[in-house]
């Protein structure tokens, strides 16, 4: 058989480090102060450090960023049967942590040029019951905040940023995660800014604040005795070990994103005269994306019909760190499909299986091809590979 080389040459470390993240972590096991609260102040350190980046008042960080969304929505008030807007294009947590609040997930369509959760979709789906909007900033494309906010505040609505892919991504010049109630990040370890696992929540409303403090802290209240809880929070507190892993890997977020934001707007060039390769729009209110994701629309009509399955194998061949992306929207999963809410409050009016949001269909069926952030760190060579490899398997086709 024929060996053929790759057309990218390179593989794409992640996460990025050195000494200094080896070193910080020695030196927190060397202290033998590892937990928190009361063993040590890395932890409010971190916190602080990630407020001041995102431009809030206040950050409390959580074990991952699924509990963040938890915490976020149980703050915001949220009582059984409220109908919480989600869109289906999105990982899990989203709208699983909906369920674990005993709310229902009401998902509404995404914006074929975005792949952002449509405003006019938000506004059709509002019904008495609802209660908050969690807008996802997919791969790191702000959503349209401005409309968003605005429908927010005329149906008085809380707004939950699900900011797991957007870490240092803008809006207008304001750091996402940082414009609606509450904002909440991921540092799980495919995550812009990572600590293996970790999450965090950032907002400017005092009360808010008091209150995912509390629920992070097995409901413990500030100025309380150690063993008095108020709230129905629990443990989901982080180790001094993750929190000086996340302040050195801080400072070295600002440099990536604006690689990964240069690079996806060159790339977005070289892909510009390819039919059948659109990536995603930008020019609607994002001053800085942060690429979590490089997307492009796949049409398989100028592909001699390859599906996008095999597509995809083929550019992850020719060395293109990419992936298919999710194969379903969530509502398809067996989790909302067979009502399987188990202990959880969901009203038995709801019914998933009538659900059908035909953009975020076609985005998981044929569409939507990933490029992954840690691809996204390469050189303006590397973009030019990753276009050629493309190239080369429309050719082959
Ligand atoms: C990763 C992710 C989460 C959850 O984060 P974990 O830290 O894995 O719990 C939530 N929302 C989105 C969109 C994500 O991609």
């Amino acid at each position: 058989m024929e060996i053929t080389e790759k057309t990218v040459k390179k593989s794409f470390a992640w996460p990025i480090f050195d000494e200094t993240e080896v070193e910080a972590v020695a030196e927190v096991v060397r202290s033998g102060k590892w937990g928190n609260p009361d063993c040590g102040d890395l932890v409010e350190a971190f916190e602080k450090e990630f407020a001041a980046y995102c431009g809030s008042k206040y950050a409390i960080s959580c074990v991952n960023g699924s509990v963040s969304l938890r915490l976020a929505l149980i703050a915001c008030g949220v009582k059984p049967g409220d109908e919480v807007i989600v869109p289906p294009y999105t990982f899990i947590a989203t709208a699983s942590t909906v369920i674990e609040a005993n709310c229902v997930p009401v998902f509404v369509d995404i914006d074929p040029e975005t792949y952002n959760i449509s405003p006019a979709a938000i506004e059709a789906a509002i019904t008495p019951r609802t209660k908050v909007i969690i807008p996802v900033h997919f791969g790191g494309q702000a959503c349209d905040m401005d409309a968003i906010m605005d429908i927010a505040k005329r149906h008085n609505l809380r707004v939950i940023e699900d900011a797991a892919h957007a870490h240092g991504a803008e809006y207008k010049g304001k750091k996402l995660g940082a414009i609606g109630d509450v904002g909440s990040f991921s540092f799980q370890s495919s995550k812009n800014l990572t600590a293996g696992e970790g999450g965090i929540v950032v907002t400017d409303d005092d009360e808010l604040y008091a209150m995912m403090h509390s629920l992070r802290n097995v409901g413990r209240i500030e100025g309380g005795q150690w063993y008095d809880h108020y709230n129905p929070g629990c443990n989901y507190r982080i180790t001094q070990m993750q929190a000086v892993l996340l302040s050195a890997q801080l400072k070295r977020l600002e440099q990536q994103t604006l690689v990964r934001d240069a690079n996806g707007l060159y790339l977005n060039q070289l892909l510009e005269n390819i039919e059948g390769i659109t990536p995603l729009k930008r020019g609607f209110g994002e001053t800085r994306h942060c690429y979590h994701l490089y997307i492009i629309k796949y049409d398989k009509t100028h592909f001699n019909g390859l599906s996008k399955v095999e597509f995809v194998e083929r550019l992850a061949a020719e060395g293109v760190p990419c992936f298919r992306g999710y194969p379903h929207p969530l509502y398809k999963q067996p989790l909302f499909q067979n009502k399987n809410f188990m202990c959880y409050a969901i009203p038995d009016y709801v019914d998933y299986s009538q659900v059908h949001c035909p953009v975020a269909e076609y985005a998981c069926s044929d569409e939507g091809v990933w490029i992954l952030q840690h691809g996204m760190l390469g050189t303006k060579e590397d973009m030019e590979s990753f276009a050629e490899a493309i190239l080369k398997v429309k050719r082959e086709a």
